[in-house]
């Protein structure tokens, strides 16, 4: 299958290519050139399925031309080497809990896709070793990180924003070494992904370097992503619910909501979905009044979703060809405050004994505001409440154990190299680092 950029004007490029750049040269995002339907009788037996047989059924569809089944059956099964439990947390309302993968976040699943397929093509070709480069609000980088960690032909370089991200998330991409590099930018996670939007753009370093981006604008980061949305489906159909489905996604970059857009293209037969955002809500404005209007971010407790900019938009857009009337058919938006979401944390601990992290606490609430009571409402727990460990502790008064996987990562001693927020001093840095 061929992909195309959204801004048109860069030509039609193969799996590898997209893959291999990230971003297309005319800036915009790579899309699949059509969405695979999946038949019918995969949607009325999908409760028999389990999360890899449904994954590699997706993952066929869209790769199945461009690599050998048996390597893409492989890439799949060694990506979810963990499971994506659906679990009730009041009637009607259930969470798809994402956050049992090595780094406790959703970003698992694309990263460890994402650096899978790229080894792949990099081994084929026998290229030249390749740079990655990702900019990280906290869960992309070390998901990333430790998905490509010790990935023969491919180096690291993760950007953060300096003192804008929990010890938990710093320690998970700053004490790993080996092929990952650390840049701990002066400024904030935007500052982050236009410096990363310049390198791809600048001649001189990727006539010097072969560059490519693990943000979740790469098309094999952010489809898989669509696996996880079937199975959550599947666990529901299982106990007899397959009607008036809708999911809740809380929503920063927006790659994780347009996955799930993807999955009900290729016929997923759920009814709508909610966008959850924090007070960094652009979207949710547009799909309000139709009008998008980006701007600076601001911090909030849900830091994986403090975005100004959301990368992913034009892929939504794209998607619907540009009318604002089926996107706001299809998806609702409601914004929490950080006191509402601490608040919805100690709620549902006392109510339901359930502990929610930032992130999932923000789509709980657009679930729970957003929900017709006849409709069975999914939303996606994107990390481990562990994560957040102070700001949850606050919320519930009490001490919370840290699962031992995520300790491991404190023991470590960090590694960064301190950078402004300036292009100039960016690249130099990658240039001596490489
Ligand atoms: C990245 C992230 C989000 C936002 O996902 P997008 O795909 O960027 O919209 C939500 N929750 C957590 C925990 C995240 O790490």
């Amino acid at each position: 299958m061929n992909y195309y950029s959204t801004n048109q004007s860069a030509p039609v490029v193969s799996l590898r290519e997209a893959v291999v750049k990230g971003l297309a040269p005319d800036k915009g995002l790579y899309m699949p050139e059509s969405i695979p339907h999946l038949p019918e009788v995969f949607f009325d037996e999908i409760g028999r399925f389990g999360l890899i047989t449904i994954a590699r059924t997706v993952a066929r569809a869209f790769f199945g031309e461009d690599i050998p089944q048996t390597k893409l059956d492989e890439i799949v099964a060694d990506t979810l080497n963990f499971d994506i439990p659906l679990v009730k947390v009041e009637d009607g309302i259930y969470a798809l809990e994402l956050f049992h993968g090595p780094t406790f976040a959703f970003k698992d699943v694309g990263a460890r896709f994402m650096a899978r397929m790229l080894s792949y093509f990099v081994q084929e070709q026998r290229q030249e070793e390749v740079k990655v480069l990702v900019a990280t609000s906290g869960d992309t980088g070390s998901a990333v990180a430790n998905g490509f960690l010790g990935v023969k032909g491919i180096r690291v370089f993760v950007l953060y924003p300096s003192g804008k991200v929990s010890d938990i998330q710093e320690a998970q991409f700053t004490t790993l070494g080996k092929n990952i590099v650390a840049l701990e930018i002066d400024g904030t996670f935007d500052d982050c992904q236009a410096l990363v939007k310049s390198a791809f753009m600048d001649e001189e370093l990727n006539l010097q370097m072969n560059l490519t981006s693990a943000n979740s604008i790469n098309v094999a980061r952010f489809l898989p992503q669509s696996f996880y949305y079937f199975y959550a489906y599947a666990q529901l159909a299982r106990q007899g619910i397959s009607t008036d489905v809708i999911l809740s996604v809380p929503s920063g970059n927006l790659g994780n909501l347009t996955a799930g857009l993807f999955a009900k293209r290729m016929g997923l037969p759920v009814k709508r979905f909610i966008a959850a955002n924090n007070r960094n809500d652009v979207f949710r404005e547009y799909l309000q009044s139709g009008k998008y209007t980006p701007r600076p971010s601001v911090q909030t407790i849900a830091n994986a979703m403090d975005v100004g900019s959301p990368s992913n938009f034009e892929r939504i857009l794209n998607l619907y060809g540009h009318s604002h009337e089926a996107i706001s058919k299809d998806i609702s938006g409601y914004r929490f405050s950080d006191e509402e979401i601490q608040s919805a944390i100690k709620g549902v601990y006392k109510g339901s004994n359930y502990l929610l992290d930032p992130h999932g606490a923000c789509a709980y609430l657009a679930l729970k505001k957003g929900r017709k009571a006849s409709e069975a409402g999914i939303f996606l727990a994107t990390a481990h409440p562990a994560k957040f460990k102070e700001t949850v502790e606050s919320c519930i008064a009490k001490e919370i154990e840290i699962p031992k996987g995520l300790g491991a990562f404190m023991k470590q001693k960090k590694q960064s190299y301190p950078l402004p927020r300036n292009f100039a001093a960016f690249k130099k840095a990658l240039i001596n680092l490489s």
